[in-house]
């Protein structure tokens, strides 16, 4: 007892605490800029993503959008601010719009990819729930290249996860999700593009699988959502992952990624507008009456329905096409890049959107992690895959201007990589 009191006074007495009196402005500005250095430089595409940038022009729309309505709670958006409840509404219309959504269809604003897969997930147990009310512990399908967020849902949802192989193409495994079904399962996770490999799940044959087992199928097209309509319109091959597919139930569309609004600002649709009844929380009996929300979120900014819808219309279907091309181009060229240093292989099939992987020859006497290492102590992060092991390599803006530098250190890590024999071993958390 006497230790554990001592062992809080330690910590209470290096504990950072509130300064005494408050700091001026231009003296915590500096202090933010001194803090930033401690960062990888994503200006100069130093971070393979995480980050989504256009330009300083487009961020200063971004960020004046964002500051309008930043003090303005969207909790109550439908009833205290009908600005932003009416900006809400048009960026789900112009969601089920460009992801072809049929009639009758509906979504909902959120903060980001996880809560719209959430959502998704609990619409699916709402409705399970209440037709089978005699099941006990209901499952999610999921091949091993699922988001996480996909985990997390099971988690809060206290649903299990039937976990399933991918193909050796690194595509889900259709007849493996077939095999893995029965009759306590309500989702199947599908994604558009995976995130690990880049690559669309076969959504036609998994939406017949999904009409004839009545199990939902989940698009997630978080990262690839605000690539692949516009990649297609400029002609790259892109497959079929919308809501146009017979048998999606939901898809998720991350507008804090390639739609270029600030973060807290994503896409769940519903095929079945109806679906939203089991989305929404309602609380009825208060002290203050009800209560409702349509997501997990209690409060939350303004600022970040007002940015997303501003970039929606600043951009517009011209703006994305641009931007996607240059990212598309890139991306290409970096594939090309790579594949013309000698000693490192692109997984193919690869480039279903905007992000690839690269492995080291067999043969070689070195290793992927040594080459991620020696380009890390060059200043650039990068993304490492356990299984298989390779260099995973989203591509944005940020890339284009840096790209023959990239290449070049590239190329030059792997000459010491192989003089060296260098063999690291995986280096566990980059993401
Ligand atoms: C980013 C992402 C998510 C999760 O989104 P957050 O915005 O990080 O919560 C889910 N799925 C995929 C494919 C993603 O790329």
């Amino acid at each position: 007892m006497a230790q554990a009191t001592s062992g809080l006074r330690r910590e209470v007495r290096t504990r950072k605490q509130l300064p005494e009196k408050g700091i001026d402005w231009e003296t915590l500005r500096a202090e933010l800029v001194r803090r930033k250095r401690a960062d990888y430089d994503w200006r100069n595409g130093r971070v393979p993503y995480l980050v989504y940038f256009v330009d300083e022009a487009v961020k200063r729309v971004q960020d004046e959008s964002h500051a309008m309505f930043s003090v303005e709670n969207a909790l109550s958006a439908h009833s205290s601010y009908p600005s932003l409840g009416a900006m809400e509404d048009e960026i789900v219309q112009m969601g089920l719009e460009l992801f072809n959504a049929p009639e009758g269809a509906g979504g909902q604003f959120t903060s980001g990819g996880t809560e719209s897969i959430f959502q998704a997930v609990k619409v699916a147990r709402g409705i399970k729930r209440e037709a089978r009310p005699d099941l006990g512990r209901l499952n999610i399908i999921a091949a091993y290249s699922r988001h996480p967020s996909v985990d997390k849902a099971a988690a809060i949802l206290d649903l299990d996860i039937k976990y399933v192989d991918c193909r050796a193409d690194y595509r889900a495994d259709v007849d493996a999700i077939r095999e893995a079904i029965d009759e306590a399962s309500i989702f199947i996770y599908a994604g558009a593009p995976t995130i690990y490999y880049g690559l669309m799940d076969p959504m036609r044959e998994l939406g017949e699988l999904a009409l004839e087992t009545g199990v939902r199928l989940h698009s997630d097209a978080c990262y690839g959502g605000f690539i692949s309509p516009f990649a297609r319109d400029l002609g790259y091959a892109i497959p079929e992952f919308d809501l146009s597919v017979p048998g999606v139930s939901s898809l998720s569309a991350d507008l804090h990624k390639f739609g270029f609004a600030q973060k807290g600002a994503s896409l769940v649709l519903f095929a079945d507008g109806n679906d939203l009844e089991y989305a929404r929380y309602v609380v009825p009996d208060l002290p203050g009456g009800s209560y409702a929300s349509p997501t997990a979120q209690g409060s939350r900014s303004g600022g970040a329905v007002a940015c997303a819808w501003t970039m929606l219309q600043h951009l517009g279907r011209e703006g994305y096409r641009e931007v996607v091309r240059g990212i598309m181009e890139t991306t290409h060229a970096a594939m090309d890049g790579v594949r013309a240093i000698d000693g490192l292989y692109v997984f193919e099939p690869s480039g279903d959107t905007n992000l690839f992987r690269y492995d080291v020859e067999p043969g070689e006497p070195f290793n992927i992690f040594a080459v991620a290492r020696l380009m890390n102590e060059r200043g650039w992060m990068m993304g490492q895959h356990r299984e298989p092991p390779a260099i995973h390599q989203p591509i944005t803006l940020v890339h284009t201007p840096v790209l023959e530098e990239y290449l070049s250190d590239l190329a030059e890590c792997v000459v010491i990589a192989r003089r060296d024999r260098l063999q690291d071993t995986f280096l566990d958390g980059t993401y």
